[in-house]
């Protein structure tokens, strides 16, 4: 890693995550003419969320461009909680199927970890279920949660040594945070994982030869976080409507303001962007670093459950 006061290498995840679904791409035009079929991914999706409809259309248009199968699932915001169960059982047992993803969050009322632990494990793409879980933190073979495995994919692919590293995940969630600290315990990283309750949050931060922030607060991590020449991966996502905020984080960027004057906004991560490039060796962006790494996870977690189909097994083992 360079030293901090050089300005950080940047974690391009556009490029990474296009490299991935050009081999997911090749991996799909293998199977399907070896066997005659195409991988299959359904996502359930219930209401009519804004931006729940956004991120279905782009992974199905993403799972199409990869050369799969991909269908949407609707079920109206008022759907019975036994609904959701019953669509998600008649996939389960469609062998068209091979990836269900139900997205999240749904609506109040229906039990979230109910209807993830209906989905057949060897379907379960987004590595959601408690035997995924299980078998992630056993060391076994499973789908891993899409969105740290792109992190994963994003620190190996740009060579930064994992093994023996200090590694500081920000965050405790089951999508994110949680995961995020078994994976980069498989790769051998001595792990400390960091929460709303931690003490001196930012000397233990500071501590990391590699800093996951998965906190959903924007520009909390500022540059006492970061030890000089760290790798800082940003996995939040907000919205910047104001352009006082635009100056705050990302100074005169003359871009950025163009996009908050003619589209209305811009997006920024749980890293305060200025302060961690006064600081870090490896710096992911917002947007552009993460973010399109989760759905190149999805389409590679779908593929895997294809060939897993053809093999007969039973699933991600
Ligand atoms: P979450 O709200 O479920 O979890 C946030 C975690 O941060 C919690 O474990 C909490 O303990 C911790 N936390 C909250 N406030 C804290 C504080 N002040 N100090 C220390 N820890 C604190 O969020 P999530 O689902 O893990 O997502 C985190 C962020 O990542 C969000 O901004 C989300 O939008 C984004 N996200 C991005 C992608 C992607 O594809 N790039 C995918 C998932 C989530």
């Amino acid at each position: 890693m360079t030293a901090g006061t050089e300005r950080p290498r940047i974690l391009d995840g556009k490029s990474t995550a296009k490299q991935i679904r050009a081999e997911v791409a090749e991996g799909c035009a293998e199977l399907t003419s070896r066997h005659g079929f195409k991988p299959g991914l359904t996502v359930v999706l219930v209401g009519e969320d804004a931006a729940s409809q956004i991120y279905v259309r782009n992974k199905q248009k993403a799972a199409v461009r990869a050369g799969m199968e991909s269908s949407i699932e609707r079920l109206p915001l008022d759907a019975a909680e036994s609904r959701v169960l019953e669509t998600v059982a008649r996939l389960n047992d469609d062998p068209a199927v091979h990836g269900i993803l139900v997205q999240l969050p749904l609506p109040g009322g229906i039990d979230d970890q109910k209807v993830i632990r209906s989905i057949a494990r060897h379907k379960d793409v987004d590595g959601f279920h408690p035997e995924n879980v299980g078998r992630l933190w056993t060391g076994l073979d499973a789908f891993v949660p899409c969105t740290p495995a792109g992190v994963v994919e994003l620190l190996r692919r740009n060579e930064i040594e994992l093994r023996g590293k200090h590694a500081v995940v920000i965050g405790r969630s089951n999508i994110v945070g949680k995961p995020m600290a078994a994976l980069l315990l498989r790769e051998h990283c001595t792990v400390t994982v960091c929460h709303s309750r931690t003490v001196d949050l930012p000397a233990v931060a500071a501590r990391g030869d590699i800093l996951v922030a998965a906190v959903g607060r924007m520009a909390m991590v500022t540059e006492e976080f970061i030890r000089p020449g760290a790798a800082v991966v940003d996995v939040g996502i907000h919205r910047v409507e104001d352009e006082a905020t635009v100056r705050e984080l990302f100074g005169d960027d003359a871009a950025r303001l163009a996009a908050v004057r003619e589209r209305g906004s811009t997006l920024a991560g749980d890293v305060h962007p200025l302060q961690a490039r006064r600081r870090a060796g490896w710096l992911t962006p917002v947007p552009g670093g993460v973010g399109p790494l989760t759905i190149a996870l999805l389409l590679r977690n779908t593929l895997q459950a294809a060939r897993h189909a053809v093999q007969g097994s039973d699933g991600a083992r």
